[in-house]
């Protein structure tokens, strides 16, 4: 018999599950709160790894039309100390493939491709456990049923309570978020600075790292330590104070460097949030979660890929698997805890370092894990 599948979500997590069922003729209700595809900007690149985000692409059959969108140049990477000497300017060689960039938007497209996502439906909860199934609540007031509903519904779930009690809590590290356009040709400087890939200064509790997306667009993270309410006094909506803000918190660091803050054209506030290293659940029939639903971790190059890998191989598992619904969720569930556990003591480590007291710490970090 096909089970009735609704994923909440079309996030990485959401439409690679979705993208796989369908590569396997499995129909699937994808349901996604955003009016339109469109409807916010996506965010920055992503690096998809090839043992994490390329083997979920592998297994729904896009490996191919990656490998062709990807920025491999994208993954050189330099450090600078914040008086703007070059410590490290690491460059991948020619045929390097493990972990090339994609923008967001890209992947957005490359995995929607024929599937039918319902936009506009948002949930505000699940109840497992009904005679008919999972009874799905939606914003409209409006009620569907299905067999097994996935939460891919990101950091603010509202799947997750159906499962679990746990809630994200704030790391002590916010990021203040910028960008810049057309970099090459109006900000040639900066554009040199930044080189192919990333570039990253680390100061003491603070960091500056500016990401290179396609078509001369940069994303540029301000990261800092900080309580959640440092900006009590700050109208976040008034761009000119928020950059006079930032310019102050990076006061005395070289002035090529912060030119990404004095050119940045708005600044989108976001705190980092995590979820419980090593969140688990007790199993509930009919109910799971993926990606930064189930595991919130710092963004250190492994939230997107984790939530694809764990979205196609929840999807295969469904189509290859012996038969029963929830030994098969079950079986999945503790596979993605196991490897998302491991994840997110490196992460939550890394963001120690990389936002620290000490900046030797994120070199350290760098040399650690930088192929040599
Ligand atoms: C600054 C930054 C940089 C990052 N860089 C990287 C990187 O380089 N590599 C990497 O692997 N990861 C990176 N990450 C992490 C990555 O973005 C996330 O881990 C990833 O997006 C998680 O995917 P997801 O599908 O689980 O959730 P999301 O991407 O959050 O998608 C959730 C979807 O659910 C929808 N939704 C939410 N609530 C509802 C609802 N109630 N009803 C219906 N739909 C709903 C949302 O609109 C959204 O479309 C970064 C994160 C940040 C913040």
């Amino acid at each position: 018999m096909r089970h009735r599948i609704a994923v909440v979500g079309s996030g990485p997590a959401g439409l690679t599950f979705a993208r796989v069922l369908h590569r396997h003729g499995y129909p699937v209700t994808v349901l996604e709160r955003d009016p339109a595809p469109d409807a916010r900007p996506p965010g920055g690149t992503l690096d998809l790894h090839e043992g994490l985000g390329q083997l979920a692409l592998d297994k729904a059959g896009l490996l191919a039309e990656f490998q062709t969108l990807s920025r491999p140049e994208g993954q050189a990477m330099r450090i600078l100390d914040t008086d703007g000497t070059v410590l490290r300017d690491w460059q991948p060689r020619a045929d390097d493939r493990a972990n090339p960039e994609i923008d967001r938007r890209q992947l957005r497209d490359l995995l929607l491709g024929p599937l039918d996502v319902q936009w506009g439906r948002g949930v505000t909860h699940v109840v497992p456990g009904t005679r008919d199934g999972v009874l799905v609540h939606f914003t409209d007031g409006r009620q569907e049923t299905f067999d097994l509903v996935i939460g891919a519904d990101g950091a603010w779930s509202r799947i997750r309570p159906a499962v679990s009690s746990a809630t994200p809590h704030y790391t002590g590290v916010t990021s203040v978020e910028t960008s810049l356009d057309d970099v090459d040709t109006r900000h040639p400087d900066l554009a040199r600075l930044i080189g192919d890939g990333s570039m990253a200064v680390y100061g003491v509790n603070r960091a500056l790292v500016a990401q290179r997306n396609s078509g001369g667009h940069v994303k540029v993270h301000a990261q800092f330590r900080a309580p959640l309410d440092w900006h009590t006094n700050l109208d976040l909506a008034d761009v000119e104070a928020v950059r006079s803000s930032l310019l102050a918190l990076f006061d005395g660091w070289a002035a090529s460097v912060l030119g990404l803050l004095r050119h940045g054209t708005a600044f989108v506030h976001r705190p980092l949030y995590v979820l419980p290293v090593s969140h688990t659940w007790t199993h509930v029939p009919g109910v799971t979660l993926l990606g930064d639903a189930a595991h919130l971790m710092p963004p250190l190059g492994a939230g997107a890929n984790l939530a694809m890998l764990e979205g196609a191989e929840l999807a295969e598992s469904l189509t290859t698997g012996p038969g029963d619904l929830d030994d098969t969720v079950r079986a999945f569930e503790e596979q993605m805890w196991a490897r998302a556990g491991r994840w997110a003591k490196i992460t939550t480590a890394g963001l120690e370092r990389l936002v620290s007291p000490d900046p030797a710490e994120a070199l350290a970090l760098f040399d650690q894990v930088q192929p040599s």
